[in-house]
């Protein structure tokens, strides 16, 4: 896209909308939608039903990073003749998994002032609500669709140590698990967000080993909208492990050839150690 002076240039606003519930919708977003001259939608008529139901009569106009070159020269043309332009995406935060970085890069390299709406993203939305570290995270996107790709993915992230975000399509999402499984070992701890904000919104969290066989073994896992977070990695002697006197008494059950989850389950009673703690302890050792 071209660079041109401009007199009294307009403003890009980045409009968020809602990623399930009609009420994620911020009241400033709405204001910005009814006012602006106009919106650049990725699917003006998927966005067409939201505009219906808010009451919203601002022209719109498709706009996505593959659109062809004048559909984002029109838009700049239009910031520059001091236009207001929303920018929307199908749900959620643009630019985020979703179109219009190439449209906000150019409004910035042409000087014109881009504004951020604050509001609903699946990803920060699943990441409150973890559990898991916040501090520190990277977000993913989507991994690559085929096993060999992804693991590849995973493996260039197994050892970082912030927590991973990414966002991952349901007829996909049992692979990704195994791969997750494979590569990141069954006893990282993960959450698999679903259908937030949505009536069936569920948030699981475990092993990498127990959500993916819970994920199997109940097919609503396989549907909707999801996002998956890892806990970054931790050195082993960074986990949490049962105290001394609690391992000591495990092994010399598990030398005394007693089945994982009884020597557990004795341990604990002997020890008043987590039964959980030391299973998970034992399981680790083994995976060493
Ligand atoms: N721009 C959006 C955002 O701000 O979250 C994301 C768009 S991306 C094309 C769509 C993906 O985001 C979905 O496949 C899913 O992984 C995730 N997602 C969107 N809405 C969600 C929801 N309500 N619950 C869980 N994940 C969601």
């Amino acid at each position: 896209m071209a660079v041109r002076p401009s007199a009294k240039p307009g403003v890009l606003y980045v409009v968020p909308t809602p990623i399930g519930n009609l009420a994620d919708m911020v009241p400033r977003a709405l204001s910005v939608l009814q006012t602006a001259d106009v919106i650049a939608a990725e699917d003006t008529r998927h966005s067409g039903k939201l505009m219906q139901h808010f009451q919203i009569t601002t022209p719109m106009i498709a706009y996505h990073d593959f659109s062809n070159e004048n559909r984002g020269e029109e838009l700049l043309n239009r910031l520059e003749q001091g236009q207001t332009v929303a920018l929307i995406s199908d749900a959620g935060t643009p630019l985020i998994s979703d179109p219009g970085y190439r449209l906000v890069a150019a409004a910035r390299q042409a000087g014109i002032q881009v504004i951020p709406i604050p509001g609903a993203c699946a990803a920060i939305a699943a990441l409150s609500a973890s559990g898991l570290p916040s501090d520190r995270f990277t977000f993913e996107g989507f991994p690559p669709a085929k096993s060999g790709a992804r693991k590849e993915l995973f493996s260039g992230l197994a050892a970082d140590p912030r927590t991973l975000i990414f966002y991952e399509s349901p007829h996909r999402i049992l692979a990704s698990l195994t791969d997750m499984v494979e590569v990141f070992g069954p006893q990282r701890r993960i959450v698999m967000a679903r259908e937030i904000s949505k009536t069936f919104e569920t948030f699981l969290s475990g092993t990498t080993s127990a959500v993916r066989a819970q994920v199997e073994a109940d097919l609503d896992q396989q549907r909707g909208e999801i996002v998956v977070l890892a806990e970054g990695y931790r050195a082993p002697e960074e986990v949490d492990g049962p105290s001394a006197e609690a391992q000591r008494v495990m092994q010399l059950l598990l030398d005394a050839q007693l089945p994982l989850k009884q020597a557990a389950g004795l341990a604990a009673e002997i020890s008043g150690d987590k039964k959980n703690r030391l299973y998970d302890w034992a399981l680790r050792r083994r995976a060493d």
